[in-house]
């Protein structure tokens, strides 16, 4: 038996990649008019980095990690999420010390060991920004605007955005002591996991996604209401800037998402076209993570978007190439003249491939058809002599003769029709 792909990870490969192109360059565009810089962390950290910055009590690093020891017995785990990495760099390279507020964003693979279905995988690809340096509820409102642009300009529609507070270190305590207080009433109601949690991350048990546990968690007590005044404050100013750039959301008391490290926003953009993994993205202000980590006291907000995703989103999209591609046929001993062809195709910016291993004309007329392709140009000895190629629309099943010197010209026109 030939060797397979590891269960939970995928190759990517055309036409699909394309799509993870098209994003991946115009969500890099939008990102530089708002003034982010591209980051790459190694892929793998010392496992520290994430118990450390993600919480112990996390499913994440509970139960998902990737972690083994390396050949002298440190412990190395490949990166579940890229924020954890993004603080040990900023700090590993003084980057406060330049002051001002510091935008970064990266786009790489992260690894999680989950159950796989669609939409979940065990390496998936996430786009992630994290702003470092401002407490102001504009930066908030600013990198969520910031990401709905991405998603509208590539056309995604069907999105809704859910936001919640999760509180500061003066008011989230109050709330998570009425909660486990809840919570241990109806600890019998409630699954395995949760039972768990009510002790070590209570607030977790909120975004549980078993019936049972939605059910008994009717009446749970709401963060909402708890939040003291600069947290009730902060948030107003959030959806006031929101609702001037124009973007619509939902108050969602029981968003809290799996991290420890968010304090007051926390936000996910969900669609309705995806089936149970319906969360596309999702984020919020981390106020004292970069602090934990050992560095001065850096608030900082940041989101991670989900490509996989996003990409099945973009099904519908056409992104197959093969109808632009220009395939050149020779006949008799002309491959030399076809590259000459070629060469000029591809200086002004057209694809096509030298179809260097053709038999017969028909044969590759029937390989073209095969792969989609539209547009054929013969090549061949005799019209080397006369200084022109044939120009075959296999579409419209046209046949003309076009000068050498005017094919880039004649080409870019039909492609463009
Ligand atoms: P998180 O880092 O858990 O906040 O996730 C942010 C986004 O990454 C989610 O909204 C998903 O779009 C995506 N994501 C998280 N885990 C996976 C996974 N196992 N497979 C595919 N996408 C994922």
């Amino acid at each position: 038996m030939p060797v397979k792909t590891v269960k939970g990870t995928r190759d990517i490969f055309y036409p699909d990649i394309e799509k993870w192109k098209f994003f991946e360059e115009k969500a890099r565009e939008i990102l530089k008019t708002y003034n982010f810089k591209e980051i790459i962390t190694p892929i793998f950290e010392y496992t520290e980095v994430f118990a450390r910055g993600i919480g112990e009590d996390t499913d994440i690093v509970h139960k998902e990690m990737y972690t083994f020891k390396d050949r002298k017995g440190r412990s190395i785990t490949l990166r579940p999420e890229n924020t954890a990495s993004v603080v040990r760099a900023y700090l590993e390279h003084k980057m406060y010390a330049e002051g001002g507020i510091k935008r970064l964003f990266y786009i790489g693979p992260m690894f999680r060991y989950e159950r796989p279905q669609k939409g979940r995988y065990r390496q998936f690809f996430q786009l992630g920004v994290e702003v470092f340096g401002s407490k102001n509820p504009f930066i908030d409102a600013e990198t969520i605007e910031l990401v709905i642009n991405i998603l509208e300009k590539v056309g995604l529609k069907g999105l809704s955005v859910n936001i919640n507070s999760l509180g500061c270190e003066k008011c989230r305590p109050v709330y998570r002591e009425n909660l486990q207080k809840f919570l241990k009433g109806i600890k019998e109601k409630l699954c395995e996991d949760c039972k768990r949690r009510i002790d070590t991350n209570p607030l977790r048990v909120l975004d549980c996604k078993v019936p049972s546990c939605k059910e008994a968690l009717k009446d749970a007590p709401n963060i909402q209401q708890s939040l003291c005044e600069d947290c009730k404050e902060h948030q107003a100013k959030v959806f006031h800037y929101l609702e001037t750039m124009g973007v619509k959301y939902e108050v969602e008391p029981n968003l809290v998402r799996g991290l420890d490290y968010y304090t007051r926003t926390v936000f996910e953009v969900v669609s309705d076209n995806l089936g149970s993994q319906n969360a596309i993205l999702g984020g919020g202000r981390y106020d004292n993570l970069v602090k934990e980590f050992g560095g001065p006291d850096t608030p900082a907000f940041g989101w991670a978007l989900g490509i996989d995703r996003l990409v099945l989103l973009l099904e519908d999209k056409n992104f197959d190439f093969a109808n632009k591609t220009i395939y050149i046929v020779p006949a008799g001993n002309s491959i030399d003249y076809c590259f000459q062809t070629a060469k000029i195709l591809r200086e002004n910016g057209l694809a096509s491939e030298v179809m260097a291993d053709s038999k017969s004309l028909k044969k590759a007329l029937n390989s073209v058809n095969k792969q989609r392709g539209r547009f054929v140009l013969i090549a061949g000895e005799s019209e080397r002599e006369k200084g022109i190629v044939i120009f075959k629309d296999m579409e419209n099943k046209t046949q003309r003769e076009i000068k050498l010197e005017n094919i880039a010209k004649e080409l870019k026109d039909e492609i463009d029709k």
